[in-house]
């Protein structure tokens, strides 16, 4: 990939150059070069599938044995979820699949539901919506933080956060909440390209312990950052969090938005393609909450994480990373499928910014 975009820089200056260059003969022996560049670049785009396959083994094998981190446990039923489960999958925007480890087991999706909810609202109502009732800024505090409503305007701040996860919730245009929930599963499932399951034993046990969100959305409602009634919102959004998926549907879903927002199974588009770059500037900006700016120096991928142990990952044009482990580190983020992602990214260098091996 070094070579692929080195090739793609060379090829754009040949043709600037081409443009302004004077002799025939000078001309044609650019144009010649220009097609040894371009055939060459153009093969050298494409990562070939054993490739992919080979790093997704080495991705899986080289962090299988990772104990560090725990389950979360606030919410009390993810603290049983089998902590040694790992799985790994590269989905193409063309649809290939090449997986490792325990990519069938289903968990709750949390919060990697949150930027297809934000994407729900692009597609209904415009990115504006989503940067003027909700915000796009990074808040530079952990997922659930209360104090980001009280420090920022915003008060939800941005969609990928538990405050403005909640707003967008709420934001989603329905009539009441059995439409609103509707609207929240298909979209999600649209991006899975099939059917998934509410956990319903996660539903309870969140609903049951959320005094903290239930906290953030009546204060949301009070300054007038949340656009439905607070229970409805949060209820409905506990009930996204508990989504079960696995760790393929999550490949898909990341496969769509590196799709310019088609889901290569279906066919079917979930998100205009004018709005792709603005959801994936959100998810790198504030994916992994207050862990962002990490993550983006070492991966340099737009993604997200839940607590459940899931993360995907966008390379935008391409492909998704996706990985599932429940242990978390200490901003709620899967210890072992970050280890995994970032592997991967860097050893097919496709970080957004650059090549970016590991050392
Ligand atoms: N449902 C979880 C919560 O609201 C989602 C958090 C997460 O995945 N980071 O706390």
């Amino acid at each position: 990939m070094l070579i692929t975009i080195n090739g793609v820089k060379r090829m754009y200056k040949n043709y600037v150059f081409f443009g302004l260059s004077c002799s025939n003969i000078t001309i044609r022996f650019l144009l010649v070069l220009s097609l040894g560049v371009l055939s060459f670049t153009s093969a050298a785009t494409q990562i070939d599938g054993d490739k992919m396959q080979q790093v997704v083994n080495e991705a899986y094998a080289k962090f299988k044995d990772v104990k560090e981190g725990a389950n979360a446990n606030y919410i009390p039923i993810l603290d049983t979820v089998p902590s040694d489960l790992f799985g790994v999958v590269i989905v193409t925007k063309e649809g290939k699949v090449y997986s490792a480890g325990d990519v069938g087991y289903r968990f709750s999706i949390q919060s990697v539901s949150k930027p297809f909810t934000a994407a729900l609202i692009m597609a209904q109502q415009g990115p504006e919506a989503v940067r003027e009732k909700i915000g796009v800024e990074p808040t530079g505090m952990v997922f659930n933080s209360k104090v980001a409503v009280e420090l920022y305007e915003a008060r939800s701040v941005n969609p990928m956060v538990n405050a403005g996860a909640i707003a967008a919730v709420s934001l989603v245009k329905a009539d009441n909440e059995k439409q609103r929930w509707e609207l929240i599963n298909n979209n999600i499932q649209g991006f899975a390209g099939e059917k998934l399951p509410v956990l319903e034993e996660v539903y309870k046990s969140e609903y049951e312990t959320a005094w903290g969100n239930r906290g953030i959305a009546n204060n949301l409602y009070n300054y007038g950052r949340l656009y439905a009634d607070p229970e409805e919102a949060l209820r409905v959004y506990t009930r996204q969090c508990s989504i079960g998926v696995n760790t393929l549907n999550l490949g898909v879903m990341g496969a769509t938005l590196a799709n310019g927002g088609v889901n290569p199974l279906t066919e079917k588009r979930m998100l205009p393609a004018a709005h792709v770059p603005e959801l994936l500037a959100i998810m790198a900006t504030a994916g992994f909450y207050d862990e962002s700016g990490e993550w983006m120096f070492n991966a340099g991928l737009p993604s997200k994480t839940g607590v459940g142990g899931g993360v995907v990952s966008v390379v935008p044009g391409k492909f998704a990373i996706a990985a599932f482990s429940p242990r978390l580190n200490e901003a709620g983020n899967s210890v072992r499928a970050m280890r995994a992602i970032r592997h991967i990214s860097g050893e097919l260098g496709v970080g957004l910014y650059g090549p970016n091996p590991e050392l």
